[in-house]
């Protein structure tokens, strides 16, 4: 099963893909995650973009679907999509792609969060640097601020979560990603999930409306 989650920077990409994925034993594939990677490697990949990045505004259309299908094409099993489609032009890139090998979208998860709610929650989040976990210093804070509960990693605050850039990948985010929400409806499998629920009944609402992973 190949699944694209959909929403606004903070709605809880992150956290449900981190979910999800264990549930459905699907391979998380996330732009920005890859993109911060090639940023931290001084690739570049990263030299290129990394100004892109931290002010909020979108890598290039080209750049991001050359990554996705480098990563598609070393794929078996199902990938989970988080942060990716962005633009129109990348679910059309997506599509073909993904036709090409004889692969589809199974269904889209469209995470619903009013954008009051993602500036407090990003301007609040904190990541672990080692195992990536997501903590909010507010709704699921770790025990100590520096450090992650699970890995004991270094807690970062990533530099695109400034409450300015915030607002530019809101404007960003409601002038090229919106428009994927009728894109989707119209093709595809298209599931809305309230994202100011918790987390974990967030992840209960999108399997049991994806129905083949309940109980698991
Ligand atoms: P994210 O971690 O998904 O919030 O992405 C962080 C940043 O990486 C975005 O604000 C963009 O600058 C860049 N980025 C991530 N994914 C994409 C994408 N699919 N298309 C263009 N830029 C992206």
């Amino acid at each position: 099963m190949n699944l694209i989650l959909l929403g606004a920077p903070g709605a809880g990409k992150g956290t449900q893909s981190a979910l999800l994925c264990e549930r459905l034993s699907l391979k998380h594939l996330s732009t920005g995650d890859i993109l911060r990677e090639e940023i931290g490697k001084k690739s570049p990949v990263g030299l290129q973009v990394a100004q892109l990045v931290s002010s909020g505004k979108l890598v290039p259309d080209a750049l991001v679907l050359e990554i996705v299908a480098a990563k598609i094409q070393e794929e078996k099993d199902g990938l989970l999509f988080d942060g990716f489609p962005r633009t129109i032009e990348q679910a059309e890139g997506l599509d073909d792609l993904l036709e090409k090998q004889g692969k589809k979208i199974d269904a889209v998860v469209f995470i619903d969060l009013a954008e009051g709610e993602v500036i407090r929650r990003l301007t609040s989040r904190r990541t672990c640097k080692k195992c990536g976990k997501i903590y909010n210093l507010i709704s699921t804070p770790p025990a100590n601020p520096e450090a992650c509960d699970v890995c004991g990693g270094q807690l970062f605050w990533r530099d695109d979560d400034s409450l300015e850039t915030v607002k530019r990948r809101l404007m960003v985010y409601r002038d090229q990603t919106e428009p994927l929400v009728a894109y989707y409806k119209a093709n595809h499998r298209f599931i809305k999930v309230d994202g100011a629920l918790a987390p974990e009944r967030v992840t209960g609402e999108i399997c049991a409306a994806l129905g083949d992973c309940v109980g698991k």
